[in-house]
């Protein structure tokens, strides 16, 4: 190897090549923090409810209702990117989700993710092979085709529908102070 193109370690070329890649991460790291503020901060705004998936980082789904009587608007990732970075951030967006709901005087309504991407929409039908690649759902009983980001969502909010329908009404209340940690009421009724 040329010795010229090799960069000793600690050494003057090294040192710089380092200062870059440290630039880079922190230039990213900024981008993510920019983007989960913008979003929860927008999400929150415009929605006195909102459905999450009550899930740590694999796999997630978010719905978003202006009232429990008009529902419809669905929040989601728009892209590949975005999705990354909400799997990336996605703990951090749901408390800054909890904080911000609860600041604007909204619920955030963690719901159990299971079978949330399965369900068939039109007809209930529960099964692994109605999601048969990742962007798109059919079902296998009544032939229902949709995207499945979309129909996941779709599941969230019902899920959180049945929540609050069941009974529980002592949601997050306000809060005035930014909280340290996640507060997200649990509801028990499932
Ligand atoms: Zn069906």
């Amino acid at each position: 190897m040329c010795p010229r193109t090799r960069k000793k370690k600690f050494g003057k070329n090294w040192t710089k090549a380092k200062a870059k890649v440290q630039r880079i991460h922190t230039k990213i790291a900024n981008a993510r923090r920019d983007y989960l503020h913008k979003t929860t901060t927008t999400i929150s705004k415009n929605h006195a409810m909102v459905c999450i998936e009550d899930l740590q980082v694999r796999n997630l789904s978010a719905s978003a209702v202006g009232t429990l009587d008009a529902p419809g608007t669905n929040v989601r990732a728009k892209s590949g990117l975005n999705k990354a970075i909400l799997v990336q951030g996605w703990s951090e967006f749901r408390r800054q989700l909890d904080y911000k709901t609860a600041w604007n005087g909204g619920h955030l309504i963690a719901v159990p993710p299971q079978n949330t991407s399965r369900t068939c929409l039109r007809c209930g039908h529960v099964a692994k092979e109605n999601r048969q690649t990742q962007a798109r759902f059919a079902c296998v009983k009544c032939g229902f085709k949709e995207n499945a980001d979309l129909v996941g969502a779709i599941n969230v909010l019902r899920a959180g529908h049945a929540r609050l329908a069941c009974g529980e009404t002592s949601l997050v209340g306000a809060s005035t102070q930014e909280p340290t940690e996640a507060t997200i009421r649990e509801l028990a009724c499932a």
